[in-house]
């Protein structure tokens, strides 16, 4: 039996993406099958470029088409991104996912988890942006070695900053100096961030990282009122002190309906150089006891490493400066984690297109009892 498109299309109908867990085909993942004697062609558009499960795919969809028959199979990657809810009032179109990155309390690491995830996407493959949008403590500048002014360009937006191919913007890059104190009130601050979000040339980006400030909810539910977000990543350490904080961050999400993405426990533990022993310094389980309260993955636990903080103080952050230090691969497992994360929220949102030709007898109204 030749092989032929449809049949390599029904192979192909079977496969599913793994984390989505609905078929290629349906998903949109599929595209340009050429059929030329026993060598198939075929693109496959994966949801991310962080797709942590590439390998699998490539497998199952392999031993699809060879299913048919085909002895040489030709994969062409692409990536096409699952979007969030993009209105036709929304601040930033060109913006596939927004990511929150949010925790109870300031010190547990979120302007760090927030740097390096951006940089793991980035290296990854994803266009991307981080926007410091924690008015009261802008560290991006200095954890990403960045200083100057933004200028205005003739859209009558602000042109963000760059580094390491991401762009940024921090209320950092507009103050005098970073010893003057801004005293912002609750409307202003969100104003602000509003603008930024708004009048920032962000362009075409596959992700705009967030860096929040800690436990505000009134930046929460202005973000929620006014720009539909992916779901947000909820920073904690394994103190239980930090927990109470944390609980009510996730709590406050959760009212707003901004889905959770997951959690990511920072400084979980040490390993001693002496005794390559692994230390749990603050305790354990803190991040899965909140993991199990939002409902939401963990999605990985980071050493603590004093790497981190000296390339921070450097101006590069772990992920970029020391790529194959363990804590490094650690921020890249939550990274590709998130995003798959963003990939599946956004496909639950959006409906499977089925028709239905049942001519009515396939729909039920809910009938509440
Ligand atoms: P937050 O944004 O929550 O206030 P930061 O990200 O500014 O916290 O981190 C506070 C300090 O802790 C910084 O000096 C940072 O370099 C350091 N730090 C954060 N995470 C780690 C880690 N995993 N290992 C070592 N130092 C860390």
């Amino acid at each position: 039996m030749p092989v032929t498109v449809e049949a390599v299309h029904a192979a192909l109908s079977k496969v599913h993406d793994p984390e989505i867990k609905r078929p290629l085909t349906e998903l949109g993942m599929v595209r340009d099958i050429a059929v030329d004697g026993d060598t198939v062609s075929l693109g496959v558009d994966l949801t991310t470029a962080a797709c942590p499960l590439k390998g699998k795919i490539e497998q199952d969809v392999i031993d699809a088409v060879k299913s048919t028959g085909a002895k040489t199979v030709n994969l062409d990657w692409g990536v096409k991104a699952m979007k969030r809810q993009i209105t036709e009032d929304d601040p930033c179109p060109g913006v596939q996912n927004i990511v929150l990155v949010t925790s109870g309390k300031g010190g547990v690491g979120k302007s760090t988890v927030a740097t390096n995830l951006t940089l793991a996407l980035k290296r990854a493959g994803c266009r991307v942006g981080l926007l410091d949008a924690d008015m009261y403590g802008p560290s991006i500048p200095t954890m990403l070695g960045v200083s100057g002014r933004p200028a205005g360009n003739p859209n009558g937006k602000i042109t963000p900053l760059e580094r390491f191919g991401v762009k940024l913007m921090s209320i950092g890059f507009l103050l005098e100096d970073d010893k003057t104190a801004v005293i912002w009130r609750g409307p202003m601050l969100q104003g602000a961030l509003l603008q930024f979000i708004k009048d920032v040339e962000w362009g075409d980006l596959d992700y705009l990282i967030l860096d929040l400030p800690p436990g505000t909810g009134d930046v929460v539910l202005t973000l929620s009122q006014r720009v539909r977000t992916t779901g947000a990543v909820v920073v904690t350490t394994p103190q239980d002190v930090a927990l109470a904080d944390v609980y009510k961050s996730v709590s406050m999400l959760k009212k707003v309906e901004i889905p959770l993405l997951g959690i990511v426990e920072n400084e979980s533990y040490f390993i001693c150089g002496n005794c390559d022993e692994r230390h749990e310094l603050f305790g354990s389980g803190g991040g899965e006891k909140v993991a199990a309260f939002a409902e939401a993955p963990l999605l990985g636990q980071i050493p603590i490493d004093p790497k981190v903080r000296e390339w921070a103080d450097a101006g590069t952050p772990v992920v970029q400066a020391a790529p194959d230090l363990p804590v490094a691969q650690a921020f890249r497992d939550v990274a590709e984690k998130m995003a798959d994360r963003c990939s599946v929220l956004n496909a639950r949102r959006a409906p499977s297109l089925t028709i239905d030709r049942s001519g009515g007898t396939n729909r039920h109204l809910p009938i509440a009892r």
